[in-house]
């Protein structure tokens, strides 16, 4: 006979973030899917968070889910360990090349996991699993098994960008970590095989810190990699039918031989945001009609030149589409001026769309916005969670991937039918996309009946992924995940 409801033990699991919003919110549904099935949840979080649009979701999830603990960790506040000089931790932004707060706040982080178990260690009941972010694994490892704890990490980038950073910081690495594969002196057009026979990328699609093995984020990725082995589970923010190809090939240890069991669980559900409904966009939404609006953001962190916003906005014009425009100016949040919009777009431009278009410089509630009937597309940097979000919905994207692992994701969405991406508009930052192949590109996405058919495909599997009377991979993943933990 099995256990009653009143005798079961639950287990109790520690979630812990590192920082910025891309990685936050995964982790935070995750939290809220592991509390709904019967999991004891604590939220660990790492004190001050760097932006606003943190603290916010921290605080808005936690009010939302009044039976998760949260345990507050002071970050850890001495200097960086590695050099943080402009040509080892920088990253292109709109004002040119200067450090990324966000890869100086991994740093931190990480250099903080040893508070994090102390304080794990001291949580009763114990943890019965902690999951952790890819930049605390190396921190975590060795602590956690001393005291008996098994960690399973999150990752929320793309099965594929995954295999790519493993394969080439694992095979080739060296003990401090570099990439003897990626040198500077091949070419650009070179493709990379990922593993050799598996998948190729171009050069051209890694993250130009990759080239360089001194870089912060190239060696804390490195070491946090060769830590992957010793995990007891590696947890994606993916499902089957979207990344087939790389979810075979890791299932099958063709990527790495030697990788702990993974679970692909994605898309992440949604969690519900009390707070969610009616704001000035969402009001203005109500007025168009279905399918109509072309949905524009680059996610939390990316910041776009001026040029590049005003060519964008004469992009828009030409296109005819109405459109919701979300404009952003500084990596971080906090570091936004109240300036003027209509100075940023170019005298005249609100002017001259209002009639079929509203823009906002601020945080939006991007699942609200996806939702809404009127929304018929979107452009995207593909952060991995706005993918698997226009994924949930079947919603056509016009990818324009900025840094990070966003090419590699902007392929996966037009592999799997998603979207359509342009690759020759390059990084941000390192030419101007202009304005009448911006608008070319927007119209072949609002216009095409193809890809809303492929796209709507894509949604409809995702669903799938989820029933769990017609055996949903994701949903069997979750299982199987919550049943390690609890064997
Ligand atoms: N997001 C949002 N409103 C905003 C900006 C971002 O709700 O104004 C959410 C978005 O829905 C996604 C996350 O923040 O869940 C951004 O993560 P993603 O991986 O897409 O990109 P990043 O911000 O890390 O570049
Ligand atoms: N990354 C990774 N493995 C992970 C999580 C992230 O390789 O488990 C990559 C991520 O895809 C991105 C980089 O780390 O290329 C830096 O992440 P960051 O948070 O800066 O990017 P964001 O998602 O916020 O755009």
């Amino acid at each position: 006979m099995g256990e009653s409801a009143s005798t079961k033990n639950f287990p109790h699991i520690a979630i812990c973030p590192s920082a910025g919003i891309g990685h936050l919110v995964p982790f935070l549904r995750l939290a809220s899917m592991l509390s709904s099935s019967e999991c004891k949840v604590t939220l660990v979080t790492i004190q001050p968070t760097l932006s606003i649009a943190e603290t916010n979701q921290i605080s808005t999830f936690l009010s939302s889910h009044p039976h998760v603990n949260s345990l507050d960790i002071p970050l850890q506040c001495q200097p960086p360990l590695i050099s943080t000089n402009a040509n080892n931790a920088s990253t292109t932004t709109s004002k040119g090349s200067g450090p990324d707060p966000f890869m100086l706040r991994y740093d931190a982080v990480s250099r903080s996991a040893h508070l994090l178990t102390h304080h794990l260690s001291t949580l009763s009941p114990p943890p019965s699993a902690v999951f952790s972010d890819i930049m605390l694994v190396s921190g975590f490892n060795q602590a956690l098994a001393d005291l008996g704890i098994p960690n399973y990490v999150l990752i929320t980038t793309s099965t594929r960008f995954f295999s790519l950073t493993t394969y080439l910081l694992l095979e080739g690495a060296t003990q401090d970590g570099t990439m003897p594969k990626l040198e500077l002196n091949n070419s650009i057009d070179e493709e990379v095989e990922i593993p050799p026979g598996l998948a190729t990328v171009p050069k051209s699609s890694i993250p130009p810190p990759f080239f360089n093995p001194n870089h912060i984020f190239t060696k804390m990725l490195a070491s946090n990699s060769l830590a992957l082995y010793k995990v007891n589970g590696i947890v994606f923010n993916s499902f089957n039918s979207f990344e087939f190809e790389t979810i075979s090939a890791l299932q099958e240890r063709k990527v790495l031989s030697n990788l702990p069991p993974i679970f692909p669980i994605g898309p992440l559900k949604p969690f519900v945001n009390e707070k969610q409904g009616v704001y000035p966009y969402t009001k203005w939404l109500d007025e168009q009609p279905d399918k109509s609006v072309l949905y524009i953001s680059f996610g939390s962190r990316t910041a776009m030149n001026q040029e590049q916003i005003q060519e964008l906005g004469v992009g828009l014009e030409k296109s005819g589409v109405r459109f919701l425009w979300v404009i952003k100016t500084t990596t971080v949040d906090k570091d936004e001026k109240v300036d003027s919009v209509d100075e940023l777009l170019g005298e005249g431009f609100l002017d001259r769309t209002k009639e079929r278009g509203i823009v906002v410089k601020e945080w939006v509630d991007q699942e609200v916005i996806l939702d809404h009937p009127a929304v018929g597309g979107f452009v995207t940097q593909c952060g991995w969670n706005s993918v698997m979000e226009a994924a949930q919905r079947g919603m056509p994207v016009l990818a324009w991937p900025q840094h990070g692992d966003q090419k590699v994701n902007a392929w996966v969405i037009q592999k799997a039918g998603l979207g359509v991406w342009e690759k020759e508009w390059g990084w941000v930052g390192q030419k101007l996309v202009k304005a009448e192949v911006i608008a070319d590109k927007i119209k072949e996405v609002m216009n095409s009946e193809e890809l809303r058919r492929t796209a709507s495909k894509v949604g409809e599997e995702a669903g799938k992924t989820w029933d769990a009377n017609n055996g949903g991979s994701s949903n069997r993943m979750l299982n199987n995940l919550i049943s390690s933990i609890e064997s």
